[in-house]
């Protein structure tokens, strides 16, 4: 996927700088000591890459979008992880549910109604077996 270099939110300049300018020290916690950041130097908008590389996981993200994502995370993990599925597994299912390719299944670079989209599935099916 291409990046768009320009802000979609404000216009401003989007450049690839090293995850360590914006998370610090915690790049370690975080594992991302070597990896990139596509980041709008006018607003902080921004998206991460795929594991060691520098192509995006999806368009930047502002704060709120941000969040989503995070809180997207969050239920899935605990989702896929509470019936003992490998994240691989996790993934794999989530792509077929979604209707895409699993190369294009990454949570760090869905848009607002797609992060949704995986809420409303990890809840159906634990609602299904709740029943
Ligand atoms: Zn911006």
């Amino acid at each position: 996927m291409k990046i768009s270099r320009i802000c979609r939110y404000c216009g401003g300049k989007v450049e690839l700088v090293p995850a360590r300018r914006i998370y610090g020290e915690a790049v370690k916690r975080l594992g991302l000591e070597d990896e990139s950041i596509y980041l709008c130097l006018n607003c902080n908008a921004r998206v991460g890459c795929h594991k060691g590389t520098t192509r995006p996981l999806g368009n930047v993200a502002n704060e709120v979008l941000r969040l989503k994502r995070m809180e997207t995370h969050q239920v899935f993990d605990t989702f896929w992880k509470s019936r003992g599925m490998s994240r691989t597994q996790g993934y794999k299912w989530l792509a077929g549910r979604m209707g895409l390719p699993e190369r294009y299944t990454h949570i760090g670079g869905f848009e607002m109604d797609q992060c949704q989209q995986v809420i409303d599935l990890c809840r159906k099916c634990e609602q299904k077996e709740a029943a």
